[in-house]
């Protein structure tokens, strides 16, 4: 009927509906690199990531390299399943380090007031709280540099976990660096993860803090690693670093023993009074991108949309969801800053299709792997990668 229906009209309205030009020529934006193809078809994760081959994924021209990352989250994860987690801070303020971005350091003038740290009872609350309005995962935050002689706090804080698992929640804790014995102890009393982020490249951390090393920080891994608990290691982009330094990081968790099972992607929150209290929220189009990486680069890993999520529109959380993101910080604060409430994120979640992460599920891919995953378009060669300033 619709053939008879076109065949009547005269040619030239035929001409005038065309949109097919023939095939695109190769072109740049066709050709992507070949560790980017490799990555792709992979069935498992790999820590032997050159920095270079890194540089290429996070320089693929940013369509092609979202379409890569979704390829791989459907590998290795249910694409519709986003963690939900609490983040709460049960110490606030008074923190001996220097973080140049932190309202929390002693250093800087930023209004905050420091308190004690919060009764085991208080926090149980929070916990209980946050899991009727749906969140899996509850996480504490310590204004610490380490946990030196506080072994009362670490006591309370097991209390705190170990209560935590007790309502079959997962459970996260950030209390600054700590040492074998100390993640032991955590590990004992039912610790799922530990979050300490490196939070940059190695070359630029310097400028950003400097009370504590970058190798300090990788111990602390190395400990929570060695104790059998989950490590949740991530950056903060925005604080004046570039694309180098991205990779960088990028570069870093890849290459760990281990991959760590969470990376958290924080947006600078510029605040008042610190040295970056004046910076500007890092260009989409780099968060995109960062995330995109860390999704081929460590597939297996959670990757966490953290700090700043506030600031995206809900089509940028989306899009950030697409190229591979799938846990988020729910509820009424995170740390000291604002945060998305329970209500808007299962609003959103609805509207597109989305639903919570169960309790200690291990994001499964969907069908199988080796035949569900399609690559992208290969072009005619690989390319080398697309400068991308910031
Ligand atoms: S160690 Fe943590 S709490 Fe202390 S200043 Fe740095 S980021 Fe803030």
């Amino acid at each position: 009927m619709s053939f008879a229906v076109s065949r009547s009209l005269p040619r030239t309205v035929l001409r005038s509906y065309g949109t097919v030009q023939g095939p695109p020529a190769a072109s740049l934006a066709n050709r992507i690199p070949n560790a980017l193809i490799e990555a792709t078809t992979a069935t498992a994760p790999r820590t032997n990531w050159t920095r270079e081959e890194v540089s290429q994924v996070y320089n693929t021209p940013l369509n092609q390299l979202t379409y890569a990352s979704q390829a791989v989250h459907r590998r290795f994860h249910d694409p519709s399943a986003i963690q939900m987690c609490t983040l709460m801070n049960i110490k606030t303020g008074g923190c001996s380090e220097d973080c140049s971005y932190c309202a929390q350091s002693s250093r800087y003038d930023t209004g905050l007031k420091a308190t004690k740290m919060s009764p085991v009872d208080e926090v149980l609350e929070k916990a209980r709280m946050a899991k009727a309005n749906g969140s899996t995962r509850f996480c504490m935050g310590a204004a610490w540099r380490d946990m030196r002689g506080r072994k009362t706090s670490l006591k309370n804080v097991k209390q705190m976990v170990s209560g935590i698992r007790d309502m079959n929640m997962e459970v996260c804790v950030t209390l600054g660096m700590i040492d074998q014995e100390q993640a032991k102890e955590l590990k004992e009393a039912g610790l799922t993860a530990y979050n300490h982020n490196l939070d940059t490249s190695r070359e630029f951390y310097p400028t950003i803090i400097t009370t504590r090393s970058y190798d300090e920080r990788l111990r602390t891994l190395d400990h929570v690693r060695d104790a059998g608990i989950n490590v949740c290691s991530g950056g903060i982009l925005g604080l004046g670093e570039s694309d180098e330094d991205r990779v960088g990081l990028l570069h870093t968790m890849s290459s760990l023993p281990k991959h760590p099972e969470s990376f958290p992607v924080n947006a600078l929150v510029p605040i008042p009074g610190t040295p970056l209290g004046d910076r500007k929220m890092v260009p989409f189009d780099r968060l995109l991108r960062t995330v995109a990486t860390a999704r081929i680069v460590m597939p297996g890993t959670i990757v966490r949309l953290a700090a700043g999520r506030i600031a995206l529109s809900e089509e940028q959380q989306v899009a950030c969801f697409q190229a591979g993101a799938n846990a988020i910080f729910t509820g009424e604060k995170m740390l000291t800053t604002d945060c998305n409430g329970w209500d808007e994120d299962r609003a959103m979640f609805d509207r597109w299709g989305y639903y919570p992460m169960k309790s200690f599920e291990k994001p499964e891919p969907l069908g199988d792997a080796k035949t569900t995953a399609t690559p992208p378009p290969a072009g005619d060669e690989p390319v080398a990668p697309v400068a991308a300033t910031a």
